[in-house]
């Protein structure tokens, strides 16, 4: 049978990830490991839904073979396995979703962000392989199939033996190159350290032959070797662990293991709830925006386990949409397997944990701001925008919870502030919290009619993105003040705006005006003189709710 050839953009997705996306080659097993994990988790799901099947856990492995003499490493698992088409569907085309598209249109450099979130971690095996060669056996299959590719250039198909379900791959370890070695990769101790380093808490045994040396009996000092199976992880879930035996790197791993990004976390949150409802989870907020995040095909949720065993990879109930920017996962004893989709929905105890859960983001956003405050700005510069939405789309009390985690760029101390900082700095006279809308800052500190605002010495909040001003007349009020533009007709701050001196000026002028006001007919309502202006003759201002830059920015959407 001849070679089926790669989708030509799966081969240079391939070329570009093995020459550039991990960082490190060692990774190349935590991928394979989780694939067997996940295949283990898939046969167990059935079983505990399916009761023809029963699973025994003792019978559920991984295992590691190095073999120097022929160079190979095989990866063997008792999960699911892989029928003929599945072979083909999940190992023959990369990237099917149209990521490659996604990422000409958008200039992805280095294409980090691109593995893991459309599933190419198999591949990382041409790292450190020449030759991979997958042989499964599908539950519910009497045939088992190979899939063999030397990377690149094609694959192929053949009807193979295999006794078990499950899955076996072996990997042919490249030979060492001038600077590159790969010995390491068929050295049991080298691959128990990767193994201990990034699949410890794997839940199900990963094996391996170690060899030890022990004395020979009868013999004094005389040694021989001995071959021991040993189990390499201790299989304990990191989210079961106590928090104290943790470190920082441990969560980082995870997160990274996990692929649920690929930059540093800013913030871990480790939930071990032990209350009415039972649970645990592991929350992070990444650090950058996916590149996708605000496209249509993001898909917000967290994991969900019960009890241990994945029952869905995006359980999008467990977020709301202003902090769908949270990656990470839920593990609870009290849920049902059984339960699907539509049920999850009304499900109570899901509910009690998603508002547990939302309450705790909150709260740690919250003291990320009081005690991190630069932390807190780096978070907000990826996702400040998606709270504005938030407080924007509220129909409910999710203002409560966002209106003290916004923050605007300050006239008077010219950084981000947060709407607390701006109240309890306010001058006893000064009535409203004033802001400026306007394409950036330079652009707004220029605007006419912020100048007698600034004059009187008022701190100005100025709102650079479209989203600011919808958000704010949501909110309406912080702390009983009432948000004021600089361009509404009624700034709350000259009495003397209608008195007698300008009435006086209108009528002495009373033609100049009725000229301008027809000229301008359905330009402008009104044209008057104004008290507010310095050093510009003329500015525009509102009276509705609607201001001169929502008017803009509504005339610029699509009907
Ligand atoms: P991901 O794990 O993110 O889906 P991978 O590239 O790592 O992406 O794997 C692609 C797919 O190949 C998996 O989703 C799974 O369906 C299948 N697969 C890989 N390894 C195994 C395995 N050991 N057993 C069963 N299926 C596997
Ligand atoms: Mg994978």
């Amino acid at each position: 049978m001849g070679k089926i050839q790669f989708q030509a953009e799966s081969k240079r997705l391939l070329e570009m990830m093995i020459n550039s996306i991990y960082s490190q080659k060692e990774v190349f097993l935590r991928e394979l490991i989780s694939n067997a994990s996940d295949a283990i988790d898939k046969i167990y799901y059935k079983a505990l839904t399916d009761e023809n099947l029963i699973f025994n856990k003792e019978d559920y492995f991984i295992k590691i073979v190095p073999n120097k003499k022929d160079r190979t490493l095989r990866i063997i698992d008792t999960g699911i396995g892989m029928t003929r088409e599945e072979l083909e569907t999940n190992l023959g085309i990369i990237a099917q979703s149209g990521s490659l598209a996604f990422k000409k249109e958008n200039e992805i450099k280095d294409g980090h962000d691109i593995i893991g979130q459309f599933g190419v971690g198999f591949y990382a095996a041409f790292m450190v392989a020449d030759v991979v060669t997958v042989i499964s056996k599908a539950l519910e299959s009497d045939q088992a199939y190979k899939w063999e590719s030397e990377g690149a250039d094609g694959y192929t198909i053949v009807p193979s033996e295999k006794d078990e379900v499950g899955t076996e791959i072996i990997l042919k370890i490249k030979e060492n190159h001038d600077e590159e070695s790969y010995d390491e990769y068929l050295d049991e101790y080298r691959l128990k350290a990767i193994i201990k380093k990034y699949s410890d808490f794997i839940r199900y045994p990963i094996k391996m032959d170690i060899t030890g040396k022990r004395a020979i009996e009868g013999s004094e000092n005389e040694l021989e070797d001995y071959i021991e199976e040993q189990i390499i992880n201790s299989m304990v879930p990191i989210w079961r662990k106590n928090k104290n035996e943790l470190t920082e790197e441990d969560y980082t791993s995870f997160y990274h293991e996990k692929h649920y990004g690929f930059d540093q976390p800013l913030k871990h949150i480790h939930i071990s709830a032990d209350g009415t409802i039972r649970y645990n989870a592991i929350l992070y907020i990444p650090e950058n925006i996916p590149f996708d995040y605000y496209s249509k095909e993001f898909e917000k949720g967290l994991e969900l386990y019960s009890n241990g065993v994945l029952i869905m990879n995006k359980c999008a109930d467990l977020l709301p949409d202003y902090f769908s920017f949270v990656k990470g996962m839920v593990d609870s004893e009290d849920l049902s397997l059984n339960i699907s989709r539509e049920i999850l929905q009304q499900d109570r105890q899901l509910q009690l944990i998603a508002k547990n859960i939302n309450k705790k983001i909150k709260s740690e956003l919250q003291s990320m701001l009081k005690n991190d405050r630069e932390k807190y700005e780096t978070f907000y510069q990826s996702f400040g925008r998606q709270l504005k939405f938030g407080v924007y789309n509220d129909f409910g009390t999710h203002k409560e919870v966002l209106q003290d985690l916004l923050m605007f760029y300050s006239s008077t101390e010219k950084k981000l502030v947060t709407l607390d900082d701006y109240v309890s700095r306010m001058p006893e006279d000064q009535k409203y919290i004033y802001y400026a809308s306007g394409g950036s800052n330079e652009r707004i500190a220029k605007l006419p009619q912020a100048e007698l605002v600034a004059e009187k010495g008022y701190e100005i909040l100025y709102f650079t993105d479209d989203i600011d001003e919808f958000a704010i007349k949501m909110l309406m009020k912080y702390k009983d003040k009432e948000f004021k533009s600089v361009s509404s007709a009624d700034l709350g701050i000259d009495a003397n705006e209608n008195n007698q001196e300008t009435e006086k000026e209108m009528n002495e002028n009373k033609d100049l005006f009725d000229f301008m006001k027809k000229v301008l007919t359905e330009k402008v309502k009104d044209v008057r003189v104004s008290k507010r202006l310095r050093s510009h003759p003329v500015c525009l201002s509102s009276d509705g709710e609607v201001t001169i830059e929502m008017e803009k920015i509504l005339n610029a959407m699509p009907d």
